[in-house]
């Protein structure tokens, strides 16, 4: 590839690092750590008779883990597919059209 292109809607043209789309999409943040936390607190809760207590605890601890998988999926395998469009993606300073280059 050249460097250069030209809008497909206006024709409009640019190069590359102008016109790239500016942020790359976000990474889904997880809560392991919370998990773990709330886990502990709950098991030793368990341990020391207060099953009450540790039953209060593991409900956001299986809500954390329950999260966390989520993010951790949509990290590994979704992730990577919006940031190759990412990587793609153009926008049209002047009309303003976002749109893909062809390798
Ligand atoms: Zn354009």
């Amino acid at each position: 590839m050249s460097g250069k292109f030209a809008c497909p809607k206006c024709g409009s043209e640019g190069t590359a690092p102008l016109a790239q789309s500016v942020a790359p999409p976000p990474k889904k943040n997880t809560l392991w750590g919370l998990m773990i936390v709330f886990g502990l607190v709950s098991l030793f809760s368990l341990h020391e008779g207060y099953s009450i207590l540790s039953l209060l605890f593991s409900m956001p601890a299986i809500g954390a883990f329950t999260k966390s998988q989520e993010a951790s999926d949509y990290n590994e395998k979704i992730w990577p597919r919006k940031y190759k469009a990412w990587e793609n993606g153009y926008l049209c300073h002047r009309c303003g059209h976002h749109f893909q280059l062809k390798d």
